[in-house]
Parts: C-alpha cells; sequence; structure tokens
C-alpha cells in the first residue's frame, strides 16, 4: 500500500465525516487543565494516565489485528469502540481500526484523530463504568503488541551536541565537532525494512571488521555491539514533492513520538562510514516503542531548546519552546533472572536541534515526507557521565567497562543481554509516559 497517496474522498475531505456534529470542539487544552479521574482504576504510577492515551496495534493471540489506546493497565479496543458507534460512522471507524497498522488512521488527520482521542477520554471519564465497558478494554497483560505503523522511510538524525562531541572525540580529540554540525541538522537516510517492535529479539551481525593496527578487513560477527539511545517522531501528513514544511508547521505534520533504540555494531561501521556514512553497521535492526504518544499530549512538558550558536540559517530558526521535557532511561540485564542496571538517565531536553528543525531541513530541498515515516533523533547523551545514551561513550570506546549490579561487566553488548529503555515526562502530578522498548541479544548465526 503506498501511504504517500491521497486515494479516499476520506482523506481529501475529513471534515465532511463529521458533519453530523457528534464531535464537540471544546479544546483538549482547556480540559487538560483540570484533573482527570476516571471509573476505571488507572495506577498513579502508571505510563498511560488520561492525559496520553497513545494509540498502539495489538492481537490477543487470535492473530486479529487492531487498533486501541493503552489507558492503566488495560487497552480501549478502538474496533470494538467503533462497532459500539463510540465515534459514530460505525462502518468508516471499524475499517480504519480492524487493521494492522495505524497509517490509515493518523492519515484522517490531527482534527479527527484528536476527536477520536477526545471521546475515548470522555468516554473513560465518565462519572460510572459505561455499560459496554468490559467489551471495550482488553488487559494489556493478555495483549501482544505489534509494530504500530506501516514505515515507508526512516531518517536518523545526529542531533545531540553531547554525543556528536563524545563520539568525535574519540576520532579527533582536538576537534569533535566537524565545522558543519552547529550549522546542519546532520542525518541519513537508514533503512526501514529492518526496524522491529519491541521484545523482537536482535541476532548480532556479521560484517568486515579492520582489527587495530592491520591493514586487511575480517570477516566475522560484531564485537562492538552498541545500542542508541533515541527518540524517534511519526510523520502524520504528506507534504508535496517540492515544497518545503518550515519550521512553524512542523506540529501539523508530526503525529506523536516513540522510543527508538537504534542497534549498532561500531566494528563494521567504524571500517565502512567512509565516505558515505552509516551502512551494514546501522542497519540489521532498530527497536520502536510499541505506544506512539500523540504530540497534544505532550504539549506541557514542552522546554526551551539549548541556545544555538551561532544563530542557525532563517529557514531553520524557530520560535517558542521546541523542546521536551522526557526523562529516558536505558537499562542492561545479563540473563533473564539477573537484576537490571540502569547505565544511563537521560532527557530529549539536551537536544541542540529540535524536531521542527530536523523536519525543516528534511524537506528544505523540497524532499516530502509521508505518512508512517520516522525520524529518529540520534543518540540523546547529556552532558555528564551516566547521562551518555550509548555503550560507546558509557565505557569510553571499550577503554572503560561499566561494572553491572550482578558484578559483571560490558564495554560492548554479549548475547543473552537484555537491553530496555523507558521514557517518561512528569509534570504537577500529571505523568505521560511512554513504556519501555526492549530487546536481547542473540547470538549470531553460524556460518
Ligand atoms: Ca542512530
Amino acid at each position: 500500500m503506498d501511504f504517500c497517496q491521497n486515494r479516499a474522498e476520506w482523506q481529501r475531505n475529513p471534515q465532511k465525516l463529521f458533519s453530523s456534529g457528534r464531535f464537540n470542539r471544546r479544546s483538549d487544552k482547556k480540559k487538560q487543565m483540570h484533573i482527570l479521574t476516571s471509573w476505571l482504576p488507572i495506577p498513579a504510577d502508571s505510563d498511560f494516565s488520561l492525559y496520553n492515551l497513545p494509540y498502539g496495534v495489538f492481537h490477543t493471540g487470535d492473530g486479529r489485528a487492531r487498533a486501541g489506546i493503552a489507558i492503566g493497565d488495560h487497552i480501549v479496543d478502538l474496533a470494538a469502540a467503533a462497532g459500539s458507534g463510540l465515534f459514530g460512522k460505525r462502518r468508516f471507524f471499524k475499517k480504519i481500526f480492524e487493521q494492522n497498522t495505524l497509517n490509515d488512521f493518523i492519515a484522517l488527520g490531527k482534527p479527527l484523530t484528536g476527536r477520536v482521542r477526545k471521546k475515548v477520554q470522555d468516554w473513560l471519564t465518565r462519572s460510572s463504568a459505561p455499560a459496554n465497558a468490559e467489551s471495550l478494554l482488553v488487559n494489556r497483560l493478555t495483549a501482544q503488541m505489534l509494530l504500530p505503523v506501516h514505515i515507508g522511510n526512516y531518517t536518523d538524525f545526529y542531533s545531540s551536541i553531547e554525543h556528536a562531541t563524545n563520539v568525535g572525540k574519540m576520532f579527533r580529540p582536538d576537534n569533535p565537532l566537524l565545522p558543519n554540525w552547529r550549522w546542519i541538522p546532520v542525518g541519513y537516510h537508514g533503512r526501514a525494512s529492518s526496524i522491529v517492535a519491541s521484545g523482537t529479539p536482535v541476532r548480532r551481525p556479521w560484517g568486515q571488521i579492520l582489527p587495530p593496527g592491520q591493514e586487511t578487513p575480517v570477516f566475522a560477527p560484531s564485537r562492538q555491539l552498541d545500542f542508541e539511545l533515541e527518540m524517534a517522531f511519526v510523520i502524520g501528513k504528506n507534504s508535496v514533492l517540492g515544497e518545503p514544511v518550515p519550521t512553524e508547521k512542523a506540529d501539523e505534520y508530526i503525529f506523536g513520538l516513540v522510543l527508538f533504540n537504534d542497534w549498532s555494531a561500531r566494528d563494521i561501521q567504524r571500517w565502512e562510514y567512509v565516505p558515505l556514512g552509516p551502512f551494514l553497521g546501522k542497519n540489521f535492526a532498530s527497536s520502536v516503542s510499541p505506544w506512539i504518544v500523540p504530540l497534544e499530549a505532550l504539549r506541557p512538558f514542552r522546554v526551551k531548546s539549548p541556545k544555538q550558536n551561532p544563530a542557525p540559517l532563517p529557514y531553520l530558526q524557530t520560535r517558542g519552546a521546541q523542546n521536551y521535557d522526557i526523562a529516558l532511561e536505558v537499562a542492561l540485564s545479563t540473563g533473564e533472572k539477573t537484576k537490571q542496571t540502569i547505565v544511563s538517565r537521560s532527557n530529549t531536553k539536551y537536544l541542540y536541534w529540535s524536531m521542527a528543525q530536523q523536519l525543516a531541513h528534511h524537506t528544505i530541498n523540497g524532499c516530502n515526507v509521508c505518512v508512517g515515516d520516522l525520524m529518529a533523533s540520534g543518540t540523546i547523551s547529556g552532558p555528564e557521565a551516566g547521562t551518555y545514551g550509548s555503550m560507546l561513550e558509557l565505557s569510553r570506546g571499550g577503554k572503560e567497562p561499566l561494572t553491572l549490579n550482578d558484578g559483571s561487566s560490558r564495554s560492548f553488548l554479549e548475547n543473552g543481554d537484555r537491553v530496555i529503555m523507558r521514557a517518561r515526562a512528569e509534570k504537577n502530578g500529571v505523568r505521560v509516559g511512554f513504556g519501555e522498548v526492549d530487546g536481547v541479544i542473540l547470538p549470531e548465526q553460524v556460518r
């Protein structure tokens, strides 16, 4: 399916669907000021509060994929909700939600997706449990989460100045940042086909590696397998080929965010990256968290970006708070039964280049973006030790191995290691979290 094509009438004229006035237009923003309560018990420490309502795709063992919204320990089954008439236009919305991707839903556009969200929030905040509560709710523990969108294109940026500096220092101690870094939100086109849902194991890749001090490479399994702590945004609106998306319109085009682990094989990367950049050291797997947190849920957590010096060129300039205060952590365990060690605590607010700048730069030459495209931030490192977003930085290129809670030490990832990333924003008692993205390293294939 080509998600860049606007084929159906409802995509061209989504407002028509709601001409019946079934949806009221009270602003989400105003409602967010109030304390929301639900008839459904929602654990106070849940990432999936009434203010979050992230979207995902799941099945419950029957293989029948459908869309859902996470709430506390449950999922609101959007296909069942559509069937019950919660959104009106039963057949239309059932068809939208009885799919294994959210692309068609996202393509409806924010005025409509926002109203679906509002309907679900209203349903959850009724004064007592609705009669259809049981038929619309699924226990989250019984659900198998799938990749939430069909990702047509994946782009990876390099937007953390701390990460770029840390990595640059390993190659050029006196001049870690290349001259273009403060002018361009550096990025490259990644590989969409190997992006996997959280929980999918990752097999150690083979590749060409140049052993230190040698002149010819060997073909071997990577010995420097790493994670990259990233946040990625999902494109929610097709842009037109030839027409840039300016920074001030970025919010129209960004549907929501996911946590992203961009697995990397540093030894393969080091040998191959000159002159065209990352290739097989990066494209064997990337993992995404299953729930897309919509941009409107993150609005209260917007914060100013770090000061940019020099001032960016005019097409990259922005107004107002462009970053998000979202706490990030990486947990590492060496096996199912061993204790996790938090190896990194970082935050998306450190990002030097904002999502609006990434998107404006990506499209300034006329390159178009499509619903479902994924754009990742690049590794998000903070300013001090313990906030770095990769083993490469945490172990200083392998020179200073980390000691884990179970007594073992790690420079890079070993077979059986499990990496779990978490993200959450919290303010004034309101919590909006991403859940987890996790993956286990499998041994290399026998060759
Ligand atoms: Ca990356």
